[in-house]
């Protein structure tokens, strides 16, 4: 008898949410962790000045809120409560001016102006119908569609640069930038093919579940999806590096929640020898400069709209914002990058202590870079917030080389376990029309199982806990009998 029906390796939102959907299910589960806590890329703490509670990763969570897996689980009755801003997101333009997003759909087709009949084109489809859109999107490319028209309709958008899209739908500067910053997520170049699938879904979210995150801290979501485990009676080991598979003690399938990189070096001498050479061909995608800033005041942003949104995209027109996104693909940072910024404590006072606030920022540098991107990144948000430097009172920076040493999983400073080039956005971690990419192939067949189940498998980064949901059911699946 194996000493676990399963065990998980790393205790992000994936690698919990397979753990979860094991344990759901009656399995006995482990699940190891390399560092102190649990929460991967989700997870908060102190790290500025006492009383200022940071997100050092996610920070935004319309993908959690939205989650056909999260929306299973009763996350409230272990201490999850979601936050939602007045305004999802805004966008400032200059001269005092913001693009903005309300969770309405309506309010802000009006707020557009000229471009509000042509947004509402665009997004009410899918909003409309954003249960199906979510179940659709967010799993492995080839399957069969419950919502075949509506998933034609998403790829067809998401398929057109966001260059091309914004120019060809939208007038005015406001539309097109509100468009694009959303699209930036993806961390590719705008003129890139499936770049717009990150605007579409995000403003389908913003106009249903909004931009919420939970009291609290990124967190709060993934240690009451801890706490959930253990109650189903999973079992917790933190503090404890998985190296070689050797180490652990015996299961009937290990699901490992790492990208390639790391799999190849824990697991290479198990893979068969050909999918571990195709695994080695994976492409890790643009990092993040990320900053954590404790303020003596909230961002006094010029334009008003920006300071009821709970996050702001700092990166003026859409030309600038594409310029920004195709210099990281060239391996430089532009003068002016595409920031993005959160502002919890405005709204969830837990964050901060009285009268004093938190703001989360980062932009997207190459793979691996050296490059300080702590000045670019002030400068732009001081040029739409004038007196933004005078408010710092400390400040938290981390390059992709700290990153990564605070997750081995931010591959070379990469937030979403791989590129979302067009082939990794269809195909993840390798392509394949056959077999489940959750399945990672051995080489002899009375090894435990092997499987895959973080952001490197479909649908990709985010915290959703799609990733870890399908491959438990895949385990299952093979399991069954
Ligand atoms: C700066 C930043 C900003 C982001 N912003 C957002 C956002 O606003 N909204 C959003 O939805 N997503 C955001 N993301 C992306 C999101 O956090 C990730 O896509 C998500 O956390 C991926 O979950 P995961 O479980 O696959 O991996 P991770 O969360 O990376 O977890 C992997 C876990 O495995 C552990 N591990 C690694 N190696 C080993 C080993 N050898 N042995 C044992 N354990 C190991 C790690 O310590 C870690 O806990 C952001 C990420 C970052 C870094």
């Amino acid at each position: 008898m194996p000493d676990y029906d399963a065990i998980v390796v790393g205790a992000g939102p994936n690698g919990l949410s397979a753990a979860v959907e094991l344990a759901r299910a009656g399995w006995s589960v482990l699940l190891v962790e390399q560092a102190d806590t649990v929460g991967g890329a989700a997870r908060s703490a102190e790290v500025t000045r006492p009383g200022f509670v940071h997100d050092l990763g996610s920070a935004i969570h319309p993908l959690a809120a939205a989650s056909p897996f999260f929306r299973t689980l009763p996350l409230e009755e272990y201490g999850l409560s979601w936050v939602q801003p007045d305004l999802p997101l805004a966008h400032p333009l200059g001269d005092g001016r913001a693009a903005a997003m309300h969770r309405s759909l309506d309010r802000t087709a009006e707020h557009l102006g000229p471009d509000g009949a042509a947004y509402k084109r665009l997004l009410a489809p899918l909003a409309n119908r954003w249960r199906s859109l979510m179940e659709e999107v967010l799993q492995p490319v080839v399957h069969l569609p419950s919502a075949p028209l509506l998933l034609a309709r998403f790829g067809l958008r998401a398929l057109c640069p966001t260059t091309h899209l914004t120019r060809s739908l939208f007038r005015t500067d406001g539309a097109r930038a509100l468009f694009a910053g959303s699209a930036a997520h993806a961390a590719r170049p705008l003129s890139a093919p499936g770049v717009s699938a990150f605007g579409l879904l995000l403003h389908a979210a913003g106009h249903t579940v909004g931009w919420p995150f939970p009291e609290g801290g990124a967190g709060a979501l993934t240690h009451a999806l801890a706490a959930y485990f253990q109650d189903l009676g999973g079992e917790i080991q933190t503090n404890r590096r998985v190296d070689t598979l050797d180490a652990l003690p015996s299961a009937r399938a290990v699901l490992l929640g790492l990208t390639p990189r790391q799999i190849l070096r824990v697991a290479g001498s198990r893979l068969a020898p050909r999918y571990a050479r195709r695994l080695a061909r994976y492409r890790y995608g643009a990092a993040a400069f990320k900053i954590d800033y404790a303020l003596s005041d909230p961002i006094p942003w010029a334009a008003p709209a920006c300071r009821r949104a709970g996050t702001v995209h700092v990166g003026g027109p859409l030309h600038e914002v594409a310029t920004a996104e195709q210099a990281v693909a060239d391996g430089h940072l532009a003068d002016r990058p595409f920031v993005l910024v959160a502002q919890h404590s405005r709204f969830d006072s837990s964050r901060a202590p009285d009268g004093q606030h938190t703001a989360w920022a980062y932009c997207h540098v190459p793979n691996g870079s050296r490059i300080d991107a702590l000045a670019p990144i002030e400068r732009q948000i001081e040029r739409f917030a004038p007196g933004f430097r005078d408010t710092i009172r400390a400040r938290h920076a981390m390059g992709p080389q700290a990153l990564e040493r605070w997750n081995p999983n931010l591959v070379g400073g990469d937030i979403n376990g791989g590129s979302l080039d067009l082939r990794q956005l269809l195909f993840r971690p390798v392509p394949t029309l056959c077999g489940s990419p959750y399945r990672l192939p051995t080489r002899t067949a009375d090894s435990p199982g092997l499987y895959l189940c973080s952001a490197a498998a479909p649908p990709g980064g985010g915290v959703h806990g799609m990733c870890g949901a399908h491959a438990a059911h895949t385990v299952r699946a093979d399991h069954s009998g």
